[in-house]
């Protein structure tokens, strides 16, 4: 994939998806254009979150994940 081909991409700091690169876009390749607005400790604040949340997500999935199993009857 060529460096300059525009890719969607994910915020690391709100999750938001979004193109990159785009011409007068200030979004990076890590940060969408509202959290490239954001001073740097904000920023990071929200990364944390963001962290946090993926993490949260992710159990939650797997605890619904179990708890679908253990309420249906194994059919097969
Ligand atoms: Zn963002």
């Amino acid at each position: 994939m060529a460096d300059d081909e525009i890719q969607t991409r994910t915020c690391r700091a709100c999750g938001a998806a979004y193109r990159y690169p785009v011409l007068k876009s200030l979004a990076t390749r890590f940060h969408c254009e509202s959290c490239v607005r954001l001073d740097a400790a904000t920023r990071e604040t929200f990364e944390q979150f963001n962290k946090r949340i993926k993490q949260l997500s992710a159990e939650l999935a797997q605890l619904q994940r179990r708890t679908a199993k253990e309420t249906q009857p194994t059919d097969g």
